[in-house]
């Protein structure tokens, strides 16, 4: 992401200096509820903004929030923390002024002569917008007139109304007016922690974290839950999802990430001859242990990575077989998503690094040659009947190792939200 210089050579004693406008997604069709889901918005862009090193403002505008800093923070890192928060469209960047004509001009006329300096733009045009229409002009008088003197300023600058290079945009407010020209998307979606909460599986795949992430774009707070093959595996699965989910907490506030060592209750469903049914087995063991620690951390659903017939495991038949050993909904957020597009994502959102390394994952642990793609509910009963299936769920509960892996707030625009805008 580039951002142009953005602080008009030409300031004025009254200029208010650079801004961030975040544009408000899906909240913006609140109706009601609306004020609820902006709050929740605010606190997470809070949240995300905190150790930048600085002092940092934001306030409300009708369906936009602008944020600034007290100018020891830089453009750039207000963008790239307002990308990890879920629920702006576009985050634009430029300058904040009082609104009178002649402060607008200044600043646009300003803008646009930097970015000639720098060589960052070929043709523009003047986009305007009054949200106070008290204000002397008409949108259109206003941007012709700022066009008009871009013109005289910068002669042999063309206009381009169709596809221009810069798009000067101008959002007139009752005190101030906003003035931007690089935009970026963001991320799209509903606040966290609007939905309520949810626990996720997360293995150390590509699948999982990018489950998680698809949730909590639709306004989940995530827990996380690993099972290892502890004592038969070695650790390194838990090193990931730990990583895993610190990379997915700089998304939300912190969740915690719940260990369970999977290994001796794995070995029994084989001793008690799950045979070809021994991975669909160990999905149900997941999904009902899962379901009674979801219920001690308020979550009201799971979250996993299923997609739908991607591996023998992942079968109608088979997430039939993992539902209904559940006790609460099994969300699947890619079940319609093909490998490259979660890898594709995974990328995106930075978890593709770490998901990438090699672990001793726990489902490779006494897996079947062949996988049946068809698990009968009445053979999975009598399997889970000979171990005492509940048993070993509380055995399994009464042994959780609890982490935080807390977040790394470090930036990462490079590798986290979706791919950036163009300048225009
Ligand atoms: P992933 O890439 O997320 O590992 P996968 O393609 O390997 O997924 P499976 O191994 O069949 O698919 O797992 C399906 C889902 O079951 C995972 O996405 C995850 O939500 C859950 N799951 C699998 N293994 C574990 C585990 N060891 N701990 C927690 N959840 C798991
Ligand atoms: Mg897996």
């Amino acid at each position: 992401m580039s951002i142009p210089p953005h602080v008009p050579a030409q300031r004025t004693a009254a200029s208010f200096g650079p801004c961030v406008l975040l544009k408000h997604g899906e909240v913006f069709l609140k109706g009601r509820n609306r004020d609820r889901f902006v709050e929740r918005l605010h606190d997470n862009l809070r949240g995300a903004l905190r150790g930048v090193g600085g002092s940092t403002w934001i306030k409300s505008s009708q369906n936009v929030t602008v944020l600034g800093s007290d100018g020891h923070v830089s453009v750039e890192t207000l963008v790239e923390r307002a990308r990890l928060v879920v629920g702006f469209n576009v985050i634009e960047t430029g300058v904040r002024v009082p609104s009178t004509l002649e402060d607008v001009t200044r600043a646009g006329v300003a803008a646009l002569r930097d970015l000639a300096a720098a060589g960052s733009v070929r043709d523009f045009a003047v986009r305007a917008r009054r949200r106070d229409k008290a204000f002397p002009r008409t949108s259109s008088q206003v941007a012709v007139h700022v066009g008009a003197r871009v013109k005289e300023a910068l002669p042999g600058l063309p206009v381009n109304l169709k596809r221009p290079g810069v798009l000067l945009n101008i959002e007139i407010d009752r005190k101030e007016t906003y003035l931007t020209w690089t935009r970026v998307a963001g991320l799209t979606g509903l606040p966290v922690t609007s939905s309520g909460r949810a626990l996720v599986l997360l293995s150390g795949g590509y699948d999982s974290p990018v489950a998680a992430h698809r949730a909590m774009r639709r306004g989940l707070a995530v827990d996380f839950v690993h099972f290892n093959g502890a004592p038969y595996t070695n650790p390194s699965s838990v090193y990931k999802a730990y990583a895993l989910a610190r990379e997915l907490n700089r998304y939300q506030p912190p969740g915690k990430l719940h260990v369970i060592a999977l290994g001796k209750a794995q070995r029994q469903l084989a001793v008690a001859g799950a045979g070809r049914l021994q991975v669909v087995a160990q999905r149900r063991l997941m999904a009902r242990t899962a379901s009674a620690l979801a219920g001690g951390l308020g979550a009201e659903a799971l979250v996993t990575g299923d997609s739908l017939g991607q591996v023998a495991s992942q079968t109608l038949a088979n997430m039939a077989a993992v539902d209904e050993a559940a006790s609460l909904p099994i969300l699947r957020p890619l079940v319609g998503w093909d490998k490259q597009e979660i890898i594709d994502e995974a990328r995106r959102i930075g978890t593709a690094d770490i998901s990438v390394l090699p672990d001793e994952d726990c489902c490779r642990l006494l897996a079947p040659p062949r996988v049946s793609t068809r698990a009968g509910l009445p053979q999975l009963r009598a399997v889970e009947k000979r171990i005492d299936f509940d048993e070993v769920v509380e055995a399994l509960l009464d042994h959780v190792q609890v982490m935080e892996p807390g977040s790394d707030p470090a930036p990462a625009a490079a590798r986290c939200a979706t791919p950036a805008a163009a300048t225009t």
